[in-house]
């Protein structure tokens, strides 16, 4: 999708953004799943985080960490999940990076953890060999800290 017929590229120019520096912007989700269900958006067009750099994640991560804490406290969430999606696997819908800040509450049905709804790996088999794989992978950490 070209720029210009990006949503996210579109919507940091309207009057739906409530912050703004000079990487990213943050509005509320048009279809908030929460009190104060918020998007932190990179000004930029990347297509998810997988491939934005690491200096833009790390400004928004800090970002997304102040915003969460005083949407919290404003609206009186107890909790809250910071999440992004990358792919349409993974149910992404804008082709834009995007972090998802989701004021958490109590409610009567408890804590809802969404994020196991399909349910776990109908087969867990080779999750020995995959541990060992995972760990040679990363015994030469490619990460700079
Ligand atoms: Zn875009």
């Amino acid at each position: 999708m070209g720029k210009s017929k990006c949503a996210f590229c579109q919507l940091q120019r309207t009057d739906r953004v409530f912050y703004k520096d000079s990487v990213c912007y943050a509005v509320l989700d048009l279809n908030e799943l929460t009190k104060g269900h918020t998007l932190l958006i990179p000004m930029k067009h990347y297509e998810n985080m997988l491939s934005t750099p690491e200096k833009v994640i790390s400004h928004m991560y800090k970002v997304a960490k102040h915003l969460s804490i005083k949407i919290n406290k404003t609206f009186g969430a107890e909790g809250s999940n910071i999440l992004t999606s990358s792919g349409t696997t993974a149910g992404q819908d804008i082709m834009h990076f995007h972090i998802h800040i989701i004021p958490r509450y109590r409610t009567s049905q408890g804590v809802i953890r969404f994020y196991y709804l399909d349910s776990k790996l109908k087969d867990p088999q080779g999750k020995e060999k995959r541990l060992t794989t995972l760990k040679n992978l990363f015994t030469k950490s490619e990460i700079k800290r």
